[in-house]
């Protein structure tokens, strides 16, 4: 590990000013990524800024409908949060569908919506990484690729975006507020990760300064009727190999609107507006949902150990919905 310099931040505009004022600065939260890969050089921050002093732990209704949940809101507390578990059961799914009880206990809600692939060369500083050394080449290309993506990849990068709330947080049109050098700012979250391209270092569409202060979900009466199926290696403390988030609204027989997003196969937190229109106007049902399932995995660029995850994340989307739909009726 590289020595570093440690501040606490008493205030957001502080930690912001010293972040924007501190080239290789990081905002240092639960730690449960950052301080893995500072261990494994792979990280090397100049200084910490340690956040978590900051008032930033609420979970707020908002008068319009909206739940405010703070950035330092500890992923446990979200998943048994009552707001959370009532309205959005799908968050509360697969929050617990993440990590372990322990690095739950820890992980905040900013923290997850920014942590870094699991990619083992991504954290093998010997083997070549365009993600970690920028042209050094793509060693999942040809190499041990099963957990990687097959959507939203590029010729540069295959890295699966890891998180289980963020793709529960693209179905529900989450948005995230930021404060950075400019004041504070509203950006929908399927707009934050940015897809590999050309320039996979760039995970993010955030300043350097940015400091997510709170993540906003706005009211969906159907996601009462949500689901987050996760499929992985064991039942816990794995990472997906295939997930899907899904809401439905019908009425009666046909579906009047639905929500669909997949994790553990994109580069980055996977919304299917495709799947969505599949399923929009239809009666569900079998043929409905695998329907839903081929359009959303119409673009997927298997790469060879990875090739089984077509099948999985149609299979996965389609008993996603027969859950939901049949634990409704
Ligand atoms: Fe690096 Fe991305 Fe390739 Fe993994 S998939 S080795 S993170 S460039």
């Amino acid at each position: 590990m590289q020595p570093f310099t440690y501040t606490s931040a008493t205030d957001v505009d502080g930690a912001t000013h010293l972040a924007s004022v501190t080239p290789q600065a990081r905002f240092l939260a639960g730690g449960t990524t950052l301080v893995d890969l500072m261990k494994l050089d792979v990280e090397q921050p100049t200084q910490l800024i340690d956040i978590t002093a900051l008032p930033l732990a609420d979970i707020q209704l908002l008068d319009d409908g909206t739940l405010r949940v703070g950035a330092l809101v500890r992923n446990s507390d979200l998943a048994h949060d009552e707001l959370v578990t009532a309205r959005y059961p799908l968050l509360a799914q697969a929050l617990l569908a993440g990590a372990s009880g322990q690095l739950r206990n820890m992980a905040t809600t900013g923290g997850n919506l920014l942590q870094r692939t699991r990619c083992p060369y991504f954290r093998d500083t010997a083997m070549p990484c365009n993600k970690r050394d920028p042209g050094s080449g793509c060693s999942a290309l040809g190499g041990a690729n099963r957990g990687h993506a097959i959507l939203g990849t590029s010729e540069h990068c295959i890295a699966t975006h890891p998180s289980d709330m963020a793709v529960a947080l693209v179905a529900l049109d989450a948005r995230v507020r930021v404060r950075g050098r400019e004041g504070e700012r509203v950006i929908p979250l399927v707009e934050l990760h940015c897809l590999p391209a050309d320039h996979p270092e760039i995970e993010t569409t955030l300043e350097p300064a940015d400091l997510i202060v709170a993540v906003e979900i706005p009211p969906l009466p159907f996601a009462k009727r949500s689901l987050y199926l996760k499929v992985r290696d064991r039942a816990s403390f794995a990472f997906a190999l295939t997930s899907a988030a899904v809401a439905v609204d019908l009425d009666g027989p046909i579906i009047r609107d639905a929500r669909v997003a997949l994790g553990g196969v994109a580069t980055r937190p996977w919304r299917s507006r495709e799947a969505e229109a599949a399923l929009r106007g239809h009666s569900a049902g079998p043929d409905t949902y695998r329907a839903a399932a081929d359009a959303a995995l119409a673009g997927a660029v298997p790469r060879g150990d990875n090739d089984f995850k077509i099948e999985l994340a149609k299979r996965t989307l389609a008993r996603a919905l027969t859950r939901v739909v049949e634990g409704s009726r």
